[in-house]
């Protein structure tokens, strides 16, 4: 499934592209930029600079099927790019491949193509029109569940159901904008009565982000093995949780406002098809587990529909920054760790005839692994909040504090490929509002 875009003998003229960690010219992530306030845009990541669709556009440089997609992704939200069928999406790679690579005659041109990526402002890449966020990692849902119901953790519906819940699509937001700490009713098991004030136990969620590209008619489920192309492409979400606030208010219908006040997304798609090389086969169920019901499996899927990308967690308090040192990393996971493929997600979502729309954004659910090292959230490292942990510093933390920048990073490496990654989320903890 892989091309010349994934050739890793393939260089740039962009010169910081060739060997950058996150955004060699096998990458190609689409996002939508602007700078010094002037109009948002379509853009690409590559090496330290951000290449202008538009400016390309006019320079002449895309045609046919190629062009047609440039100018879907060359405006101020990607949803006409996303609800292009993927092999228009993976025309306009190849185009945007050959224009930056070594053999090109565009570098010419690089002053009007390229824009240096740390003079840019990156915005949400797409209209988010409705999130949903899943709860596919098994290690995560295990933990939790022991936490407060030590007796089953697990549900029954578990292994049958890639469980989600309806999440907020308005409040989310693109990775560096600072996250004002919630307020609402806390109730935590100890008191008997609920009170109204800032969250007290405020954690992250590891999330890979999914990005739906061409949807479905209302009515009209997608069949599994049609769902892959419904995938654009990827990003890093983290699904910030006021712990006390959702552990009052969920029962018995779930997640409401200790989740919906901000979703963090990474501001790049990484698209499906630059993720290709890093496909793996779904890890088989543990024995006496149930196989997943028909709609739900496929053949196809379960040989490489998960991925294999390392997924960290940062976390950087004032007394870090104070003393220059480097952020503490909290956690290294991996998508190889969720129950249910991205395949899956979008298979059960449809099931019921529910339409998908582009732009409609998949959370994960928190991936955690099982080894120490691994865990996606603090409501798992800490016990509920019950044990702290140690940061590298000797501080202390059961929740996040005021001040504390938290930041989600994903690379993927593989033998034979050049490593990617997806640019960070990350997002800094401001103190509630007054009264
Ligand atoms: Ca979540």
């Amino acid at each position: 499934m892989t091309d010349a875009t994934h050739d890793p003998a393939r260089l740039s003229w962009v010169a910081s592209a060739n060997g950058h960690a996150e955004f060699p010219i096998q990458n190609l992530p689409f996002g939508v930029f602007s700078i010094a306030g002037d109009r948002p845009r379509g853009g690409v990541a590559i090496g330290d600079a951000v290449f202008d669709i538009g400016a390309a556009l006019e320079l002449g440089l895309f045609s046919g099927t190629a062009r047609d997609a440039a100018e879907a992704a060359a405006g101020p939200a990607l949803n006409p790019l996303l609800a292009l069928p993927a092999s228009a999406r993976r025309a306009l790679r190849q185009r945007l491949s050959d224009i930056l690579s070594v053999d090109s005659d565009a570098r010419g041109n690089a002053s009007r193509l390229l824009h240096d990526a740390a003079a840019c402002t990156l915005h949400l890449p797409a209209n988010v029109g409705d999130y949903t966020d899943f709860f596919a990692g098994i290690h995560h849902a295990r933990k939790g569940g022991q936490i407060s119901r030590p007796e089953n953790p697990l549900m029954p519906n578990y292994k049958y159901v890639p469980v989600a819940y309806h999440s907020r699509a308005s409040s989310v937001r693109p990775s560096g904008e600072d996250v004002r700490r919630p307020k609402g009713q806390r109730k935590l098991p100890s008191e008997a009565t609920p009170t109204f004030g800032a969250c007290r136990n405020l954690d992250y969620e590891l999330e890979l982000g999914v990005w739906i590209g061409a949807g479905n008619r209302q009515d009209e489920p997608i069949p599994i093995g049609e769902a892959a192309e419904r995938i654009a492409g990827f990003c890093l979400l983290n699904d910030w949780s006021a712990r006390d606030i959702q552990s009052w208010e969920s029962q018995p219908l779930g997640p409401f406002l200790g989740k919906s006040f901000r979703t963090t997304v990474s501001p790049w798609i990484v698209t499906a098809e630059a993720l290709e090389p890093f496909r793996i086969a779904q890890p088989a169920r543990p024995d006496g587990d149930p196989p997943p019901l028909p709609h739900l499996l496929d053949a196809a899927d379960q040989a490489h529909g998960a991925y294999d990308i390392d997924c960290d967690v940062f976390l950087s308090t004032p007394a870090m920054r104070a003393a220059n040192a480097e952020p503490y990393r909290m956690c290294r996971s991996n998508t190889r760790e969720l129950y249910w493929t991205v395949v899956q997600m979008v298979a059960h979502h449809a099931s019921n005839g529910c339409n998908l729309r582009p732009g409609d954004l998949f959370g994960s659910g928190t991936i955690s692994a099982t080894d120490a090292g691994g865990i996606g959230c603090l409501l798992e490292m800490t016990f509920g909040g019950r044990d702290a942990i140690t940061l590298g510093n000797g501080e202390t933390r059961r929740y996040l504090e005021d001040d504390d920048v938290v930041v989600l990073q994903a690379h993927c490496r593989r033998p034979g490929a050049v490593p990617i990654g997806f640019g960070e989320c990350r997002g800094r903890i401001v103190p509630a509002t007054a009264a």
